[in-house]
């Protein structure tokens, strides 16, 4: 029997299996951080194949499992799937419906999960195939980008030679896969300003500071680091996103608050944004007699593809689903993957998995569907074991 032979025989024989588990996920969606019975039941269906594993990493629902290849020593790859909800009403009448109210897996989780467990099923089957190991990452709390570092912290990392993770991407019909060579996510940062004024009478207000008048030239002038400063060819946003000040119609404010978030597809371009920033805060605040605090605080770096693990994943998937089944992603977003935090330690690719569905990802009638779970799995499968010599 050939190896693909058996691979794909692999995946058809835990197939239904990986679909039951999805939907049982998708029915029972738990929030960020609260993803206690979902690691159990990824934990208790690992214990069943007998796959070796370490949970509650770094206080959280983090797993990692492991595989090693039967043909001895070698590299190691990591493969990671995300398991967390969002806080959204399911709209979707389908048989596995959200049970949690005002909880949904509208990010498609459940199927990244699922996927993941259904990729262990198989490489354990196949571990006589190659040599090395393999890690399997099941991480919490991606929505609010705490789970990777959290993991990356507690050494998950250690010893990794690569690592991959798959995203569900409705623009794709199921099977195809999206890849894209270098920036394919930006860094996320977010940053709180408060301008101290002086208060007083509305009517009066040459005796006052007045934070609204510095905060309104503040949000303008931001914009130049992007439109006079940094390159016209470098995607950057700077976003004010909450401007808040002031009680009533006759009172000139103490003091203005702007919330926003900065995105940059550049690492040295992000290194340079607090200053950048604080740098024409500081001018305007001094030239109009304020004072400020300004709080810069780092989110998630750029997710940045390795070529040299794109170029695997297209011969894997070029060779299983043609050639006409792997696109070329025309260009990165502005969105961002806490998935970066993996790739401080070793090169890595995110890739984009067609589900399909006709709706956007964190809406309510989003659904990852069972179609590109069979996708998933052989891709993720074929890939680690063609990177660990099989
Ligand atoms: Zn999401
Ligand atoms: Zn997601």
């Amino acid at each position: 029997m050939s190896t693909h032979t058996e691979l794909h025989n692999q995946v058809a024989a835990i197939l239904p299996q990986i679909v039951a588990f999805r939907h049982d996920l998708h029915a029972h969606p738990e929030l960020s951080g609260s993803e206690d019975n979902t690691a159990r039941k990824v934990s208790e269906a690992l214990t069943a194949a007998g796959i070796a594993h370490e949970t509650k990493l770094g206080g959280m629902n983090g797993i990692v499992a492991t595989i090693h290849g039967g043909k001895g020593t070698g590299k190691t790859i990591a493969l990671r799937g995300d398991m967390d909800a969002l806080p959204i009403t399911e709209e979707n009448e389908v048989p596995y419906k959200s049970q949690n109210p005002g909880v949904m897996h509208a990010c498609g989780h459940d199927g990244h999960t699922a996927n993941l467990l259904g990729t262990a099923l198989v490489l354990n089957a196949l571990k006589d195939t190659f040599a090395g190991t393999v890690k399997l990452f099941f991480q919490p709390a991606e929505e609010t980008v705490s789970g990777a570092e959290t993991m990356v912290k507690a050494g998950c990392m250690n010893g990794v030679d690569a690592v991959l993770m798959l995203h569900g991407w409705p623009d794709f019909a199921p099977g195809v896969l999206g890849l894209r060579v270098g920036p394919a996510m930006a860094s996320s940062d977010s940053w709180k300003l408060t301008i101290h004024g002086k208060g007083g009478h509305a009517a009066y207000p040459h005796k006052t500071v007045d934070p609204v008048l510095i905060g309104a030239q503040l949000v303008t002038a931001l914009q130049s680091l992007v439109s006079r400063e940094l390159s016209p060819v470098e995607p950057v946003v700077v976003t004010v996103a909450s401007f808040h000040a002031g009680t009533a119609r006759n009172i000139i404010a103490e003091k203005a608050e702007l919330l926003g978030t900065v995105r940059t597809l550049n690492k040295a371009i992000r290194d340079s944004m607090p200053e950048r920033m604080e740098r024409i805060i500081k001018g305007i605040c001094e030239s109009f007699r304020a004072t400020y605090t300004f709080e810069f605080t780092p989110g998630t770096p750029p997710v940045i593809n390795d070529s040299s693990v794109i170029a695997l994943v297209r011969e894997v998937g070029e060779e299983l689903f043609g050639t006409s089944n792997v696109v070329e992603l025309s260009e990165p977003t502005m969105g961002a993957e806490d998935f970066s935090f993996y790739l401080e330690h070793a090169p890595g690719a995110m890739v984009r998995l067609g589900t399909g569905c006709p709706y956007l990802l964190h809406t309510p009638k989003y659904d990852f569907g069972d179609a590109p779970l069979e996708t998933g799995i052989l891709l993720m499968t074929e890939t680690a074991r063609r990177f660990l010599g099989a």
